[in-house]
């Protein structure tokens, strides 16, 4: 399986709240991998953002076997 460009991380960039996907909400919840969205998620893999107000918070995430820990692996 080939791995997904960095620009579809979930880490990649800040989300909008109100505009995530289900995909990306399980994601967010480490249901789904970080990256690819496979649900064989193994391993921590830091932190996406949502915006809240004037910041922003971090969401522990998790990938895949076969995706980077990193999120520009
Ligand atoms: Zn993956």
């Amino acid at each position: 399986m080939p791995v997904l460009p960095a620009a579809a991380d979930i880490r990649a960039r800040t989300h909008d709240p109100l505009a995530l996907t289900p995909r990306q909400r399980a994601q967010l919840r480490g249901e789904l991998c970080a990256r690819c969205g496979s649900q064989n998620v193994t391993q921590a893999a830091g932190y996406a953002y949502v915006q809240s107000g004037p910041g922003r918070l971090g969401r522990p995430v998790r990938v895949c076997a076969n995706c980077p820990s990193n999120v520009g692996g």
